[in-house]
């Protein structure tokens, strides 16, 4: 079994812009499907791919209710799981948490440069605190991002002090970050936090990957491509160049994320 914890998609009404501005942000980097549902879930099955977490992010105020609307609509806790969004800067944020949680979504999605705010910057406190309480698993952005000049607001260092306020389960993403492969090593391999390994391929060097799946333990890795942008063939190519045992590759392709998501039966996944 295969579990992608790093994909999106949008709204059919608005995929094919939101696609084309992200695109245009990021210096027209390729994509691996168009960015809608019906591609994720084209892309899933000519992947092997069984299970995908959708990340879904806010990036105002306005738009936070309507996009919680999208992930809950499209999480079926089958084949997609989909996670919420809130935006920092809004006033209804706590009670916005409150409704991801009982619309039955596990986690919600952070991005600090596109929500503008520093990852361990204390005002973050009372949101972090709600998303323990609510025991949510919080997903960060991290590291470099190709739509922002720098500095980035999602380094490994304060990955880590926000990481230490926050008590329900935390993955950094992009193997702890894009282009940080020494700081991760430093500030977040061996705590306790996750780290998915997406967009790895052509990005994490090969020996960086390595220490850092020795460094960080393998049972806080999950497999993720960041789809539309890669896709699990790509990831694959990195992850079986590691030479893995069998029983470290079933945990970070499906094993550690179906606990992390309480999946307690393959039978879940549509297999
Ligand atoms: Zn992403």
């Amino acid at each position: 079994m295969l579990i992608d914890f790093h994909t999106h998609c949008f709204p059919d009404k608005i995929y094919e812009k939101a696609i084309q501005k992200l695109q245009a942000a990021s210096g027209n980097m390729e994509i691996y499907s168009d960015g809608s549902l019906s591609g994720l879930k084209n892309s899933m099955k000519e992947n092997g791919v069984d299970i995908s977490v959708v990340l879904n992010i806010a990036t105002n105020a306005h738009q936070q209710k309507s996009v919680n609307d999208f992930a809950a609509s499209i999480n079926n806790g089958k084949d997609i799981f989909s996670f919420g969004s809130v935006f920092p800067g809004s006033d209804d944020v706590l009670d916005e948490l409150e409704r991801i949680k009982a619309l039955g979504m596990k986690g919600v999605k952070f991005h600090p440069d596109y929500q503008g705010f520093e990852i361990d910057d204390p005002v973050m406190k009372p949101i972090y605190k709600k998303v323990s309480q609510l025991g949510l698993i919080a997903v960060f952005h991290a590291g470099f991002d190709y739509g922002f000049p720098p500095p980035y607001k999602a380094m490994p260092k304060a990955m880590a002090r926000a990481a230490s306020w926050i008590d329900s389960p935390v993955v950094a993403a992009h193997w702890g970050g894009i282009n940080c492969g020494d700081d991760v090593l430093k500030y977040l391999c061996g705590g306790n936090l996750y780290f998915d390994l997406s967009f790895g391929y052509c990005m994490m060097p090969k020996i960086y990957a390595k220490r850092i799946i020795e460094k960080h333990g393998i049972e806080k890795l999950l497999f993720g491509t960041d789809n539309p942008w890669h896709n699990a063939r790509l990831e694959m190519r990195l992850l079986t160049s590691l030479g893995l045992e069998k029983y470290e590759m079933d945990s970070i392709t499906h094993q550690n994320a179906m606990k992390l998501l309480g999946i307690n039966h393959p039978k879940n996944s549509l297999k």
